[in-house]
């Protein structure tokens, strides 16, 4: 058992001002193999207590010395990038292949790109050649950092590396159900030096160290990536501080797949939406397709998902792994039995464990057809393997379909018609939009419309959440 039980505050680790162990389950075979500690209010006290000191340091450390640093840190991720790979696909079930190709790449790449950002950031302007007025950015100060399982290394490079970039200091909660890689990228900080009190760390669920975080008078900003229904508990209690609290949440994207889509378009939909078990907050889970080619599209989608292995996240290979947790388990099962409850087709998978494994939870790739828009499966985020197509015969009745949602993260459209589709994208209500498939370049803007979240994070907008922004007059 790993014994992960201390936080890291003003640059050592300390043990916990009370003694509350939490089992880390590996979701492969349900059994406990680290165990850390929930904190206390104490805890975060006193790690909000070390950052706020460092900050009055850390503020006016030159851009040089925080890209230092970072290059410093950079080096040592690449070094230890396996330990990542192999903490991310026990804690959370990632296939250890895919951990390495694609979560522990994540992490490296916003470290490098962030530092390409920060090198070209101007943190003062002059505001026009008539005035006299100086633009001045600077970092807003203590930062509660609140992060999920899902992509727990991403998410954790996304707001650690801009908060350090702009010169603000931070405690971070990490996801209690996958904390490992977390701890493991407090080490990496730890070894490159970084002063004591810049970056802390205290484990701990949400009622606990997250509700202490969010409602903490001397925490200046909140980032949180998490559920929707977190976010709203977390904007409420920290209304009382009239803090900033940027939020990325959930979603529910549709792939509109038009007749004269590129070949391969439906099936390169299923192997996007069940990447990561389904567990991607911007996962394609709607597949809209237009009529005249829905036949074909439907036997194509459960032909490819039935290709899709299943299996534990130490085998090596192309496979996906378990769902996270018992609790994210369930909640997918029975996802899947009300949309067999409410009339919707089921093209292949189901509620039963995938034939060659009984233990661990693992949910088998599950397409549903003739799915409507107001079925629980389209409404709600199911974040599991799980798609609903859904057919439609114009294009403003596919507009429509996709922005009749609560949320507005990642949208997808498929079409060789170049002007339809930058018409279609520009009407989409989300805060991306894929076109035939085309990844987002790395420094690109990330977050939602509506309850998808407020923030944006990546390259230069990712830095500007962290800033405040003030103007001198008579500075000339
Ligand atoms: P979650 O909301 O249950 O937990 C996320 C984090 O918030 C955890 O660290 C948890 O301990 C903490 N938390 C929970 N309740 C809290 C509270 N009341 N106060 C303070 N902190 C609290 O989410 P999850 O299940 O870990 O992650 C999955 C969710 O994250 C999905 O909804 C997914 O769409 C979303 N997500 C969004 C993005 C994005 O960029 N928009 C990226 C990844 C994941």
């Amino acid at each position: 058992m790993i014994d992960k039980r201390n936080f890291y505050i003003n640059g050592k680790w300390v043990k916990p001002s009370k003694s509350n162990d939490f089992e880390v389950i590996n979701p492969s075979n349900e059994e406990p193999f680290a165990v850390i500690s929930l904190g206390s209010k104490e805890d975060t006290d006193s790690a909000v207590k070390s950052a706020k000191k460092a900050f009055e340091q850390w503020k006016e450390t030159s851009k040089e010395e925080r890209i230092k640093l970072l290059e410093k840190l950079l080096t040592i991720y690449k070094k230890r990038s396996k330990q990542m790979s192999e903490a991310i696909s026990m804690e959370m079930g990632s296939p250890i292949d895919y951990s390495i190709s694609t979560h522990t790449t994540s992490g490296q790449s916003h470290l490098e790109d962030f530092i390409l950002r920060l090198k070209e950031f101007n943190f003062e302007e002059h505001f026009d050649s008539k005035s006299n007025n100086q633009i001045s950015y600077e970092p807003i100060g203590v930062c509660g950092l609140i992060t999920p399982w899902n992509w727990p290394i991403n998410q954790i490079a996304l707001k650690v590396v801009p908060a350090f970039a702009v010169g603000c200091t931070m405690i971070l909660k990490p996801s209690e159900i996958a904390p490992i890689s977390g701890m493991l990228f407090a080490e990496m900080i730890d070894e490159a030096g970084f002063p004591p009190g810049v970056f802390n760390l205290v484990n701990g669920d949400g009622a606990g160290v997250g509700t202490h975080i969010s409602g903490h008078p001397d925490i200046d900003m909140i980032s949180f990536t998490g559920s929707t229904r977190a976010g709203k508990l977390i904007s409420k209690n920290a209304a009382e501080t009239i803090k900033r609290v940027c939020l990325e949440l959930g979603g529910k994207g549709g792939n509109i797949v038009f007749a004269d889509s590129y070949p391969n378009a439906v099936r390169d939909g299923i192997r996007n939406v069940m990447s990561n078990s389904g567990q991607s907050c911007d996962a394609p889970t709607r597949m809209l397709v237009e009529k005249s080619i829905y036949e074909k599209a439907i036997k194509d989608a459960a032909d490819e998902a039935s290709k899709i292995k299943v299996d534990v996240a130490s085998k090596k290979g192309d496979h996906i792994g378990p769902v996270v947790s018992k609790v994210q388990y369930d909640k997918i099962i029975n996802l899947i039995k009300s949309g067999i409850n409410e009339g919707a087709t089921l093209a292949t998978g189901g509620p039963e464990l995938p034939n060659n494994l009984n233990k661990g939870y693992f949910i088998k790739p599950t397409i549903f057809t003739n799915v409507t828009n107001d079925m629980e499966i389209a409404k709600k985020e199911i974040f599991g393997p799980v798609l609903s197509i859904i057919p439609f015969e114009t294009e403003e009745e596919a507009i429509k379909i996709t922005n009749d949602t609560e949320y507005g993260l990642g949208n997808y459209l498929q079409t060789e018609d170049k002007e339809k589709a930058k018409r279609v994208a520009k009407k989409l209500r989300s805060g991306i939009v894929y076109i035939n498939g085309k990844a987002a370049d790395s420094g690109t803007p990330f977050g939602g419309y509506r309850q998808s979240g407020n923030g944006r994070e990546g390259g230069t907008w990712g830095l500007e959440e962290y800033l405040e922004v003030k103007t001198i007059t008579g500075w000339k």
